[in-house]
């Protein structure tokens, strides 16, 4: 038996390579990402290719092994070059991503410690660092001590979370659901309405209310609706909001939403995936104004914080609600009970083993400080005034609202011809382009083009990018027939 446990051991060590060996890797590894860095700001936005990645499939996975360099290439030719790339800080499409830099050495720092971050027993610094993350970002969004949160993968997870805590908080069983009302708007971000099936109340009524001309909830409507619902004997229990729609950037009148909740005894739930952040300017604090009358919020550090994706947080104005929801006990965890003077993440959220994905937020935040992070914020803000003021003026555009955040929608009128497939041609030729990236969305049956300003990367060169391409394009498309 020893005989073969040696054996087995000799190659299982390969998984531990030396300091040399690691050394030499990792060079290789900074090397590749040193020269994606130098090269950001000139890389395509958007590269369409024939293949589309299908090369992964040449090189399945078995014993036989490859070299960083190969690896690298790979990944290169199959990944990195295909499709958006979310660190240009030309993707101006859908909500832009970004990836800075501290983050990813905090993953790599995360990775080769692999602190257990789900339980206080296990890493109490882990679990210390998420928890004093979620009183900044409470903070932020006006809640105080008796809040408390998670920080989750992302902004979809994170409207889970809040929506099963609020249906707990609202003891609404399985029996009641079909008499239970639920408000919100046709702007609300698919993955709320996605988080009320998975939490199985998917037959709860659903009033979709009116919006006033700038796309927001209507509160007098909603106050109607939930007077008629309760004089028809059902039960209004939740509304939710935007700080923030992804369609258009729309931020609901989020103080005179609380307060009706408020009256009615309503959940109030924020999702603040996109715009939350902008709470940390001045106008983005007097748009938001009244998130702090909400029950939960949820916001995305890898939208409005620049973070690379995999982080997205959940607040509840009152953490028993949140604990209430979905704290567990196993016999096998009984030691992990003592001396906790920290809520454990896994007694707050579905997951239990946890990535330490705290550090991707702290290490930025702590080598910056928040003030590069609120200047970027605050850049964006006028960027978007500065596009809509450019955009409105030249001729042949036509722009839908002032933004109220970064998102601006537009479309170009031809002077002749269906203009839905104008802008549609428009679009194409933007994306055959690829230095910029920009989406569309359909608006009361119109093709709109959408620009989204959120990237770290985004300046006013780029800015200034975008209306020369756009005009380069719709000239083109006005000499071909
Ligand atoms: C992006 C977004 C979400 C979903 O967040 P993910 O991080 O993509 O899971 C939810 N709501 C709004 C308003 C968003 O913009």
């Amino acid at each position: 038996m020893i005989e073969k446990i040696k054996a087995f051991e000799e190659i299982a060590r390969q998984l531990e390579p030396n300091a040399p060996i690691r050394k030499g890797v990792r060079k290789k590894v900074i090397d590749y990402t040193e020269d994606f860095l130098d090269n950001i700001y000139s890389l395509k936005a958007y590269e369409q290719t024939d293949d589309q990645g299908k090369g992964l499939f040449d090189s399945p996975i078995n014993d036989v092994t490859i070299d960083i360099e190969e690896a690298i290439q790979i990944i290169f030719e199959n990944v990195d070059t295909q499709g958006l790339n979310p660190a240009s800080g030309g993707h101006l499409g859908y909500i832009p991503g970004g990836g800075i830099y501290y983050s990813a050495l905090a993953d790599y720092m995360a990775a080769i410690t692999n602190r257990y971050a789900g339980i206080f027993f296990a890493s109490q610094g882990a679990v210390r660092m998420e928890n004093l993350l979620i009183k900044w970002m409470a903070n932020i969004v006006g809640y105080d001590e008796a809040a408390s949160g998670n920080l989750t993968t992302g902004g979809s997870l994170a409207n889970l979370i809040a929506i099963v805590t609020a249906r707990d908080a609202h003891n609404i069983k399985a029996k009641d659901i079909e008499k239970t009302v639920i408000y919100l708007s046709e702007q609300a971000h698919h993955s709320v309405e996605k988080a009320i099936r998975i939490a199985g109340m998917n037959e709860c009524q659903k009033r979709f209310l009116p919006m006033d001309e700038r796309y927001r909830i209507k509160p007098d409507a909603l106050e109607e609706y939930i007077k008629q619902d309760l004089s028809d004997g059902l039960k209004p229990w939740l509304v939710i909001a935007a700080a923030g729609t992804t369609d258009v950037g729309a931020v609901d009148p989020l103080d005179k939403i609380g307060t009706i909740a408020n009256e009615y005894n309503l959940w109030f739930h924020v999702d603040g995936a996109y715009g939350g952040f902008f709470a940390l300017t001045d106008e983005g604090k007097t748009i938001l104004k009244g998130i702090e009358k909400s029950d939960s919020v949820i916001m995305d550090p890898h939208k409005s914080l620049f973070l690379p994706y995999g982080l997205g947080v959940v607040l509840i104005k009152d953490k028993k609600h949140l604990y209430h929801a979905h704290h567990y006990f196993a016999n096998y965890m009984q030691d992990t009970l003592k001396n906790a003077d920290e809520l454990s993440p896994a007694d707050l959220s579905p997951e239990l083993t946890k990535h330490y994905r705290s550090l991707r937020l702290w290490l930025p935040l702590k080598l910056h400080g928040v003030a590069p992070f609120r200047a970027a914020l605050e850049e964006k803000l006028l960027l978007a005034k500065y596009f809509y003021d450019k955009i409105k003026t030249t001729k042949g555009f036509e722009v839908l609202i002032a933004p109220q955040l970064s998102v601006i929608i537009f479309r170009y009128i031809p002077k002749s011809g269906d203009a839905n497939a104008f802008n549609e041609r428009i679009i194409q030729e933007i994306h055959k382009d690829g230095r910029i990236f920009f989406s569309s969305t359909t608006i009361n049956g119109n093709y709109m083009l959408r620009l989204a300003i959120l990237s770290f990367r985004t300046h006013l060169e780029t800015v200034d990018l975008a209306l020369q391409i756009i005009n380069e394009k719709v000239a083109l498309l006005n000499l071909k027939p």
